[in-house]
């Protein structure tokens, strides 16, 4: 298994599967039937033993919870980090109004998790079936939300778990963090990410950035669309508010939940700011 016989088979699920587009039966609405939730996505690599991994145990990052690759896969040789775009039908209804997630947006947050877990098994798959061990760390019977040490909700270090897609996307190349908390990548920050530990070697991606905010212009506009003030430019996003406002609308959309309002009408929604759109 090449890197590009990875990507290709990658390229071609998001294509193709059915899971990547919502089925007719749990539409909210008739007209979204079939709607696609991701477009074709970009993949970054990084080793096992790669330093910012170990940076990643450090309380300013996730803390000493985090599980590094090896640990999750003895023997692993690259870790891989997968960003899936939301597609312009999802970003556009979620426009619309700035207070309430739209249907599109709700869909593409529950259902498209659905879909990003069916890739992140169908990936490991390929990967076993050429011949190499591989585990997707959110879907491992070890992954873990919080710590057990923690249980005010107030708290910002209650928001965390052992294993941070963003974070792990910021090692594998893919971007940077802004002030919204997001991961500003080639293609936006609109989107969601996988992640996945292999015994396959891959040559790393390489980070194409100095700073862990290198991308973020900090223009304010998520700062400026959130519904409850929960971001600001001098002390970022406070995880609680941000919770509270995600509970109440899991009480109006139930079983769905959602928000995304710092991920459009943003200057980094589709690409890096002051960079022209990536093909
Ligand atoms: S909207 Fe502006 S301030 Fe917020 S994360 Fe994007 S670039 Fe940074």
């Amino acid at each position: 298994m090449d890197k590009p016989r990875f990507e290709a088979l990658l390229g071609a699920y998001v294509e193709s599967a059915p899971g990547n587009r919502l089925r007719a039966e749990i539409a909210l609405r008739p007209d979204l039937a079939g709607m696609r939730f991701f477009e074709a996505p970009l993949a970054g690599y990084a080793a096992p033993d790669d330093g910012y991994f170990s940076l990643l145990g450090r309380p300013e990052a996730i803390g000493g919870h985090f599980i590094p690759p090896r640990e999750w896969l003895p023997g692993a040789k690259t870790v891989i980090s997968v960003f899936l775009p939301f597609t312009a039908q999802i970003k556009r209804s979620n426009r619309k109004d700035m207070i309430r997630p739209s249907d599109e947006w709700l869909h593409a947050r529950i259902e498209g998790q659905v879909f990003q877990n069916e890739l992140s098994r169908y990936l490991a798959d390929v990967l076993e079936d050429a011949g190499f061990a591989a585990l997707a760390p959110p879907l491992d019977p070890r992954f873990r939300t919080g710590t057990a040490a923690i249980t005010d909700k107030t708290r910002q270090d209650f928001y965390t778990s052992n294993w941070s897609e963003r974070h792990v996307a910021y090692v594998c190349g893919l971007g940077t963090f802004g002030v919204s908390k997001g991961l500003i990548t080639a293609k936006g920050v609109a989107g969601r990410f996988i992640s996945l530990v292999t015994a396959a070697e891959f040559a790393p991606t390489g980070r194409a950035y100095s700073d862990v905010y290198e991308y973020c212009t900090r223009c304010g506009l998520c700062v400026r669309n959130c519904p409850v003030k929960a971001i600001s430019l001098d002390t970022g996003k406070s995880h609680s508010l941000r919770s509270e406002f995600l509970d109440e609308t899991r009480e109006k959309h139930r079983p769905r939940y959602g928000c995304g309002k710092c991920q459009v009408r943003v200057s980094c929604s589709h690409k890096i700011p002051g960079r022209k759109n990536s093909p």
